[in-house]
């Protein structure tokens, strides 16, 4: 069994262990078992803390039957190396993992919910719960959150005897009776978890909902907190600036504006489709009737676009009618015809005019890598 240092303190940033093993895996890393340890492995949806050993890079930690195994870059041998854990990362975790705490304890108090999913990686934390909640009840339950935070409530943990804790009332998702550890958030919350927290609440900064959706017939919940959620802010103030800015909307109101600014965009979007189509019909109209091919330049037309063009234009042009939009070196293409089978022809094409595509035998379509008069001169 390895000593758990993490149990005892939760805020051991270095410590100097024995090696009681370093074993070669398959993959060429390291599995390092140390007398005693203050990285807290992948437990309970939590990631595993990292670190150095030595000067070994720790890349996860895993617990098996009591012992705990450092996968690591490399070798260490030593009865006295040190450890470094990398705190600030594992310290980000414990102020989410108190946040959790404190918002499963509101909910599991005002609306009956047991917590019945947990992941905290190390960018993302989700919690699941078993109970339908409205945007409303999670406000509230988040306003009450960082109230715990302003009162700055103590944090304890213990592990009580077999006799003390059938007197216990405690959130739980395991039925167990011995070795469980009580994690006490003054006022708020009695859980069983082994995983680290902070000391005093005052240490987890704000606590902030994201997101929700219906889970399972439950709550799936996307928090942040601390640092986590310090830098989310930060961001999303970025994102909401910039918006401002571009729309010259005041950020209260930009999400109306930029909603305004999608419909528009979508009618805009309608009326150049019609006034496209509409020129298409009256390019079709002026081109001469021919027996021979006809290549037609087409500014910046869409591919269905120059579908719908050919598609109008087709009757005058006893050839290939050959639609082109965008500029030498890359353009599209849509060429059909009425009298020939143009996908026959396609592999020819393409190889005269660094193209690619194909199609049905009335009509292709694809891109060529050539100049207008390259393509001129091949359809001549
Ligand atoms: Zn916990």
């Amino acid at each position: 069994m390895t000593e758990k240092l993490y149990y005892k303190d939760a805020y051991i940033k270095e410590f100097d262990a024995a090696v009681l093993s370093s074993v070669e895996l398959e993959d060429g890393t390291f599995d390092v078992v140390l007398d005693k340890t203050a990285f807290f492995p992948e437990e309970g949806g939590q990631s595993s803390d990292k670190g150095y050993i030595g000067a070994s890079r720790v890349t996860d930690v895993q617990e098996m039957a009591g012992v705990v195994h450092h996968y690591c870059r490399s070798s260490v041998e030593g009865d006295a190396v040190r450890c470094v854990i990398d705190f600030d990362e594992r310290f980000e975790k414990m102020q989410c993992h108190t946040a959790e705490h404190i918002l499963c304890g509101i909910m599991h108090r005002l609306y009956g919910s047991e917590n019945v999913g947990f992941h905290l990686g190390d960018d993302d934390v989700v919690f699941d719960v078993d109970t339908v909640l409205t945007r409303e009840q999670l406000d509230e339950v988040r306003a009450l959150a960082n109230k715990a935070v302003y009162e700055n409530r103590a944090v304890s943990t213990h592990f009580p005897s077999p006799e003390e804790i059938t007197a216990l009332q405690y959130r739980s998702k395991l039925d167990l009776k011995e070795n469980v550890r009580i994690v006490n958030i003054e006022g708020y919350d009695s859980c069983a978890c082994c995983a680290p927290h902070v000391s005093f609440t005052g240490e987890i900064g704000t606590i902030a909902i994201l997101d929700f959706e219906k889970h399972r017939g439950g709550t799936r919940i996307h928090m942040l907190a601390g640092a986590r959620a310090e830098r989310d802010y930060a961001k999303r103030y970025g994102v909401i600036k910039k918006i401002s800015a571009l729309t010259s909307e005041p950020q209260e109101t930009v999400a109306d504006a930029v909603e305004n600014l999608v419909k528009t965009l979508e009618n805009t979007r309608q009326n150049l489709k019609m006034a496209r189509l509409k020129e298409s019909e009256l390019r079709a109209e002026l081109l001469p009737q021919s027996d021979s091919n006809a290549v037609v330049l087409l500014g910046d037309y869409t591919v269905p676009e120059l579908i719908d063009f050919s598609n109008a234009a087709l009757s005058k042009v006893g050839g290939m009618l050959v639609a082109l939009a965008g500029s030498d070196g890359d353009f599209r293409y849509v060429i059909s015809s009425r009298t020939c089978d143009v996908r026959s022809k396609a592999k020819e094409v393409n190889a005269a005019l660094a193209g690619r595509g194909g199609g049905r035998p009335e009509m292709i379509q694809g891109s060529f890598a050539s100049s207008l008069a390259e393509i001129e001169a091949y359809f001549k």
